[in-house]
């Protein structure tokens, strides 16, 4: 498969930022992670060429690309570099992301809310129907977990369980079943932490989490009208109002977290991004909506292209930014919940993943009766169960098989920063994957625009480099 590393080649353009406009274009080869600066002539031929050889076998298309290198004798060394190492390439260490020793655990808890967002997640789900989380049951799940001798859990949260706050007591003693069960295995215990609405914030329930070493993120979607939009009146303003006692702390200072969905609500991901940053927010994770494509709310092909142009215009700002010296605002998506971000570190320090997630695989999602789902978005398809853990329970490894075994992304550039569809945004779209792709493949070629103008500065580079390999 020698030749797929050179028709895989990203052609990186001149970007259009104010303070590129004299860049020249750069070409990108996923596989070795190698960026060259061409010139306009042999970003013709390198097109022309890949042209020639789209859905050829390996050996005459080798051909074309050798045929190539020898034409460009001496008079290119770096190109030749470049082509031959495409050749002799050796893949590198590839992530496997769904690594089955480092499990996360989503409890499906009380199920309650005190909101009615227009897109949630369990809107199928009646929480009169569901049993109650009850602590007995959690332990018998962490005890099964930590028992055996070779596992250990990541993180356990509540994330699509409804409003954490509202059984919080709850929260409290699970977070001391955590610790004392991984005690009585020698085990580290999880991380644990409370994405919230914030209506429920208080400052006894702030100086709790934080005395006992807890994450805490906000869940908002903009500023007050994009937030209010998909979550009723006033919502912004109430969460903030209760927020303010997370801005008014300096200990907080790094680590004020809000995680946004972004919907057919709210498409302009730069509004998104900006009015959460003026609000105060520092570490923003932004995530598209998956739902069926024919919702009021979803993404879709009609406003995709906006989604796509509120990432142009952010990324246009983050690289004012970069060439000013600025950092904070781009570090603050640089990291692996932000989806953008995660595409960005992923090209900046080389790391290639071979699945796209670790759903029914290292992580789990288990409702009350003992149900386990692969990951908490799936929580809600009684179809997609995996089984009863008290009873037995089928690891689905090919939910999210390796990328290359897929026939839709096999050939597709970017599979290896991609990883393939998310399977429930393809399921609940009867296997269509076309909006997701074509969002996936824009957005990571604007990361690859993005981490070329970061190549010209060196020190930044550095600096989000050493980020990313914390935070990735
Ligand atoms: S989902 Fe699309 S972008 Fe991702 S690997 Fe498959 S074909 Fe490529
Ligand atoms: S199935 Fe989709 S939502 Fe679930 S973990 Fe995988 S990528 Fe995430």
């Amino acid at each position: 498969m020698l030749f797929a590393n050179l028709n895989n080649l990203v052609i990186v353009p001149p970007r259009a930022f104010a303070n590129t406009a004299n860049m020249p274009p750069l070409i990108y080869s996923p596989q070795t992670k190698m960026f060259l600066t061409a010139t306009t002539a042999e970003i013709k031929a390198l097109q022309k060429i890949q042209k020639q050889t789209a859905g050829q076998d390996d050996q005459p298309a080798e051909r074309y690309w050798l045929t190539y290198y020898k034409s460009l004798k001496n008079s290119r060394p770096e190109l030749q570099k470049f082509i031959l190492h495409c050749f002799s390439f050796v893949p590198a260490k590839i992530k496997n992301n769904s690594d089955p020793y480092n499990m996360s655990i989503s409890f499906f808890g009380d199920s309650k809310c005190n909101l009615k967002c227009l897109y949630c997640f369990n809107r199928n789900i009646s929480p009169a129907k569901e049993k109650p989380f009850s602590l007995h049951f959690a332990a018998d799940v962490l005890e099964s977990i930590y028992k055996q001798a070779h596992q250990t859990i990541a993180m356990i949260d509540f994330n699509y369980s409804g409003e954490p706050l509202l059984f919080f007591d709850k929260y409290k003693k699970l977070w001391a079943l955590n610790q004392k069960i991984a005690k009585k295995y020698k085990k580290t215990p999880a991380n644990m932490g409370i994405v919230t609405n914030g209506l429920l914030l208080n400052d006894k329930i702030i100086d709790w989490l934080r005395k006992h070493n807890c994450w805490l993120g906000l869940s908002l979607d903009g500023g007050a009208e994009y937030t209010n939009a998909g979550r009723g009146e006033k919502t912004f303003e109430r969460a903030i109002a209760n927020y303010q006692k997370i801005f008014a702390r300096p200990e907080w200072t790094n680590e004020r977290s809000v995680h946004a969905t972004i919907s057919g609500l709210n498409p302009d991901v730069s509004r998104v991004f900006t009015e959460l940053w003026d609000t105060g927010f520092r570490q923003i994770y932004i995530k598209p909506l998956r739902s069926e494509t024919d919702q009021p709310y979803a993404l879709n092909k009609k406003n995709l292209p906006k989604v796509l142009k509120g990432y142009r215009k952010l990324f246009a700002l983050l690289a004012e930014d970069i060439a000013q010296g600025r950092l904070e605002r781009l570090l603050s998506i640089c990291n692996r919940f932000d989806y953008a971000g995660k595409f960005l570190g992923r090209i900046m320090i080389n790391r290639s993943v071979i699945r796209r997630c670790g759903g029914g695989y290292g992580m789990c999602s288990v409702r009350n009766n003992g149900d386990a789902y692969p990951c908490d978005t799936y929580a809600g398809r009684k179809r997609n169960k995996l089984g009863n853990i008290y009873k037995r329970v089928n690891w689905d490894k090919n939910l999210a098989p390796p990328v290359d075994e897929l026939e839709s992304c096999r050939f597709c550039k970017y599979r290896y920063l991609c990883g393939g569809p998310c399977p429930v945004w393809r399921d609940i779209n009867n296997g269509d994957i076309s909006v997701e792709c074509a969002f996936n493949k824009a957005l990571i070629t604007e990361c690859f625009r993005l981490a070329a103008l970061i190549e010209q500065y060196p020190q930044e580079k550095k600096l989000i480099h050493e980020h990313f390999r914390y935070h990735l």
